[in-house]
């Protein structure tokens, strides 16, 4: 197979590519085109590969292929003719964006671990932001500003951030950040006196380019800190983006952005107060009905039945019921609650005289199957969701009965 000249590393800005169509390989479920000149650049190093078009062709991806060929990644269905000379455009955007967030790393890299001693242990290219996981497992935001602070300053003065070919020998006395991961003749990528790396992957030409960069925000991962940063471009739409959040939330609170962290908190606060006062009405709501209840309630062994639907109230209601059901004595409840989910919730709590000779598995065994009803529980509540395949009314009487039977039977 023949290599596909790689144009990428010499010529990073060009655009544009005449190229001659060598063959069409299958690459997974696609099809993937191999040229004979290519500036498309294929993914590695966490930095993807290419979109863009071969003459009217669209290209989703590019990654390394066999014998030091190329893949150009086709969308689906589309097939250029092989021998056929077409223009290649590469997705410009795409492109620079990655080229903007891969330099900036290089150069917060090597700022981390000039300035404050900190490596880098991984990094990751993402669409919305990248990463840099360092070794160490803290780091305070004044250091982080410090960074911040240094890198930004070197944006501004626009260093030429350079290449160089050497011999793996000379490259290895030449004081690296990382360690040399190929074997033979060693690709170095300079910023200045700030950072020096082995890398296969495309760059801006000086950190002026990079325009800004920031790092908004840190996690613990693997006992380590992974920071997350933004350069060049995405820096404007970021800023604009969070701008017009806080403009919105100004206008919703009435308020000047510096209050609306204490606009925010006083919300919260009256929002738990308020839960708490509904959570207390919705129990006391839950005690008076059944109290009501028991004064028209039939007794079996001077217990009260009290059958409910509660399909026209909230999900907690059910556990307000149950908090109720706690401060009565004596009640054999069953209450049940059609959800907007399609689940039928079943709740059923038996205490007082009527519970010593009670037998849940009576229950489970003839009136619950006939909702299909999962969950359980111990004395005295049982409870979980079934299926509605008979009425409330049938199912309320259904249990009316088996108390009175399991009466009959222990008498
Ligand atoms: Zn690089």
């Amino acid at each position: 197979m023949q290599e596909t000249g790689k144009m990428y590393w010499e010529h990073p800005y060009l655009k544009e590519l005449d190229s001659q169509v060598i063959d069409i390989k299958q690459h997974d479920k696609q099809l993937a085109v191999i040229v004979d000149n290519t500036i498309f650049y294929p993914e590695g190093g966490g930095q993807p590969g290419d979109r863009g078009w071969i003459g009217p062709y669209r290209i989703t991806d590019t990654q390394y292929g066999p014998e030091g060929s190329i893949l150009h990644i086709l969308e689906e269905g589309q097939i250029p003719a092989i021998g056929a000379a077409y223009r290649m455009k590469i997705d410009w955007d795409h492109r620079y964006d990655f080229m903007q967030q891969h330099t900036a790393q290089h150069l917060i890299s090597g700022i981390m671990y000039s300035q404050e001693a900190i490596g880098t242990l991984s990094v990751h290219f993402g669409n919305d932001e990248f990463t840099i996981e360092i070794d160490t497992d803290e780091i305070v935001d004044r250091t982080l500003y410090a960074i911040e602070d240094t890198v930004n300053h070197i944006i501004r003065t626009n260093i030429p951030v350079t290449s160089e070919t050497r011999s793996l020998e000379e490259a290895g006395s030449m004081g690296l950040r990382r360690e040399i991961k190929v074997d033979n003749a060693v690709r170095l990528i300079r910023i200045g006196s700030h950072d020096l790396i082995a890398c296969g992957g495309i760059h801006v030409a000086s950190t002026g380019e990079l325009f800004h960069v920031m790092c908004i925000g840190t996690e613990k991962i693997r006992g380590h800190v992974r920071t997350q940063w933004l350069a060049g471009s995405r820096c404007v739409s970021v800023f604009r983006q969070n701008h017009s959040i806080i403009k919105q939330l100004c206008a919703a609170f009435s308020a000047p952005s510096r209050h609306l962290v204490g606009c925010a908190t006083s919300l919260q606060t009256q929002l738990s107060d308020i839960q708490y006062t509904l959570r207390n009405c919705q129990t006391a709501c839950a005690t008076m009905i059944l109290e009501h209840q028991i004064t028209r309630a039939e007794y079996v062994d001077q217990t009260p039945i009290v059958v409910l639907d509660i399909s026209d109230r909230d999900p907690d209601f059910m556990k307000r019921l149950a908090e109720a059901a706690n401060s009565i004595d004596s009640i054999a409840l069953s209450v049940l609650q059609h959800r907007d989910d399609g689940k039928l919730a079943w709740m059923i709590i038996i205490k007082g005289a009527i519970s010593d000779r009670f037998d849940f598995t009576l229950l489970k065994n003839e009136l619950l199957p006939s909702i299909s009803a999962k969950g359980g529980g111990r004395p005295p509540m049982w409870q979980g969701v079934g299926t509605a395949h008979i009425s409330n009314e049938a199912f309320f009487r259904k249990f009316i009965e088996l108390l009175k039977n399991q009466r009959n039977i222990s008498g």
